[in-house]
């Protein structure tokens, strides 16, 4: 692969710069090629003109194209209009160009037909995307993808214009034209070709995390139950005037969506403490405010930069994120960009979001550099040779990076303790309301409950079941205590079961020693016998490893307006009393 760049001042130049170029690709024998112009100039006519120019020279080859907010070539800034010729060397490699028109049809169907598409040229490696600025989320669009081929590469950019804030963009190519709300899908592929993308933010996550308790699509309402505006304020005290957009854009979110870490940033802050994101945010999301700091952004890349340089390729496209140009622009906007000069020509712009597809998902990412590297053949001996990127390395690490590296790590270590505190909490609750020996609830939550019932009890009627084992005593002088735990806790098994089994109507507790109590909400005393003498039947019949068969006597009592807990006690324990005087293993209701 090979390409030839082009920088269109009129159609006059242009068109001699092409006529060179005709006869250059005939003397070559040059076949196969394509056209891709990036243009800051969004004006249909001045497009057209470039279109014409190209059609006049080449007839047959197909070209495309997008609106940008600055040009990419070798990783430095070009015109703004910016006109790139890729030429494929080997007879196997293809590609495809499809632009879909967004106001015609539904997302899905588009997606649907871009799924077929792949099914049909088995050959497809890679799918490159441009979208005009959509006017809600890319989200439907990303899932939509879903089901192309797990080893196709999917990456592209938002087209965008030189003003970062407008919402005007286009999309165009030969034979569909020019549109304002299209998707341009290019389909590249073949035998001998070969992909890799990957994508880099160097942006560093900064403090804890946040959980988004209300959103919108791109409005972030609210972090962790308070208006999202107030965390910038609170956190980095950013004001929420006009400014905003500026002084947030070195501390955008990081946002964990289908396993991958996405950025997105605030683009405004609105009167009602909510923010208005670059993309959306789902409810339910953890998010962290993350820092931008020159010194490791420059760092990062390098690192990542590496895996590009150690593929070989024979060019690469960059999608950089608009907003990265407005962070660099202090310092040149392509400054972060110079490791890849290195490793082979490129071209690309700045765009208005960044797609990549990860780990089988398609994602639009804001403020992040998305590196497509492609190449026909075996990797050149050449592109070995070159090693390592540019190794000027920054050897100190800036003090504002250091500190972002210890709040973080600090965080993370808070939140770790907070979720072991929290276990330990919940430990603690339940140890305040189980028996250790039965798990059934203690007898002051039991009370509590019946307390609790009580305060309802003219709009729910409820039912006490007392029990006591028979003759118990003579269980632990005859097998000894450890036999009588294990009578004790067959009993309890018995009343836990019932409770799964009527799900929350049934509340059971030790009361003490071998007395249990059961608070069965909705019953009342006739029915409530009628499980009691189920439990007394089911408590005869369970064998004991070492214990003759038990039994156990029961007292029911169903609860009165003008209750108390000691009335109600008193009489489920005298009904408790009257079935053991009168010959135990038997159910009394009073
Ligand atoms: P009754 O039929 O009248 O209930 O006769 P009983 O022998 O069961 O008499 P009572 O209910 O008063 O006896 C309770 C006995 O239960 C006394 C005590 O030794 C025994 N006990 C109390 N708590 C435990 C315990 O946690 N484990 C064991 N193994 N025995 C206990
Ligand atoms: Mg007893
Ligand atoms: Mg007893």
């Amino acid at each position: 692969m090979k390409q030839f760049r082009f920088e269109y001042q009129n159609s006059e130049s242009f068109a001699e710069k092409l006529s060179d170029f005709q006869k250059e690709c005939d003397s070559a024998n040059i076949k196969t090629k394509l056209f891709q112009i990036y243009s800051e100039v969004l004006e249909a006519d001045v497009i057209r003109e470039v279109c014409d120019v190209i059609e006049q020279f080449f007839p047959d080859t197909p070209y495309m194209g997008c609106s940008t907010s600055g040009n990419i070539i070798d990783c430095q800034l070009s015109g703004n209009i910016t006109v790139v010729c890729t030429v494929f060397e080997l007879p196997t490699t293809q590609f495809r160009i499809f632009q879909y028109d967004l106001s015609k049809e539904p997302v899905e169907k588009i997606t649907e037909r871009i799924v077929e598409e792949t099914e049909e040229n088995p050959w497809v490696k890679a799918i490159e995307m441009f979208f005009t600025i959509p006017e809600g989320s890319t989200t439907r669009f990303c899932d939509g993808l879903k089901n192309v081929r797990e080893d196709i590469q999917i990456f592209g950019g938002v087209a965008c214009s030189d003003d970062i804030t407008s919402d005007d963009s286009c999309v165009f190519s030969k034979g569909a034209g020019f549109s304002e709300h299209s998707i341009l899908i290019l389909f590249y592929g073949g035998e001998a070709f070969h992909v890799d993308s990957i994508n880099v933010t160097g942006w560093k996550p900064l403090g804890r995390k946040f959980h988004v308790t209300k959103s919108d699509g791109s409005i972030l309402q609210e972090l962790d139950g308070i208006p999202a505006y107030d965390v910038y304020r609170k956190y980095l005290n950013i004001k929420n005037d006009e400014n905003f957009f500026y002084n947030t854009l070195e501390f955008p979110l990081f946002y964990e969506h289908n396993d991958t870490t996405i950025l997105r940033t605030p683009v405004a802050s609105n009167a009602d403490g909510s923010i208005t994101m670059t993309s959306d945010i789902d409810i339910g999301s953890v998010v962290r405010i993350s820092y931008g700091d020159p010194g490791t952004i420059v760092e990062s890349i390098k690192a990542d930069s590496q895996k590009i340089s150690d593929f070989g390729p024979d060019l690469l496209h960059i999608f950089s994120c608009a907003a990265r140009r407005t962070f660099w622009t202090s310092k040149e906007p392509t400054y972060e960009i110079g490791p890849f000069k290195e490793i082979s020509p490129s071209s690309g712009f700045f765009s208005h979001g960044e797609f990549l597809r990860t780990n089988g998902n398609l994602n639009q990412h804001n403020v992040t550099l998305v590196i497509a590297a492609m190449r026909e053949g075996e990797k050149k001996a050449s592109a070995e040779a070159k090693g390592s990127p540019a190794a000027d390395s920054l050897s100190k690490v800036p003090l504002v990076s250091r500190l972002a590296t210890f709040i973080s790590v600090t965080s993370l270590e808070l939140e770790e303790m907070n979720r072991k505190l929290e276990f330990a909490n919940e430990k603690l609750k339940m140890a305040a309301i189980i028996d250790g020996l039965t798990g059934l609830y203690n007898r002051k939550e039991i009370q509590s409950r019946i307390e609790q019932a009580l305060l309802e009890v003219g709009q729910e009627k409820f039912s006490l079941v007392m029990l006591d084992i028979d003759n118990f005593k003579q269980v632990n002088d005859t097998y000894g205590h450890q036999e009588g735990d294990s009578v004790i806790v067959g009993l309890a098994n018995i009343l836990q079961n019932e409770r799964t089994e009527r799900r929350r109507n049934v509340s059971s507790g030790r009361w003490g020693g071998e007395e249990f109590m059961m608070l069965l909400q909705g019953t009342e005393a006739s029915s409530a016998a009628y499980i009691a003498d189920l439990i007394r039947q089911c408590f005869a019949n369970t064998d004991f490893p070492a214990v003759r068969p038990q039994t156990v006597s029961l007292g029911v009592t169903q609860a009165k307006e003008d209750d108390t807990l000691d009335t109600l006690c008193t009489r489920v324990d005298m009904a408790l009393y009257k079935a053991k005087k009168s010959g135990k293993n038997r159910v009394v209701v009073i």
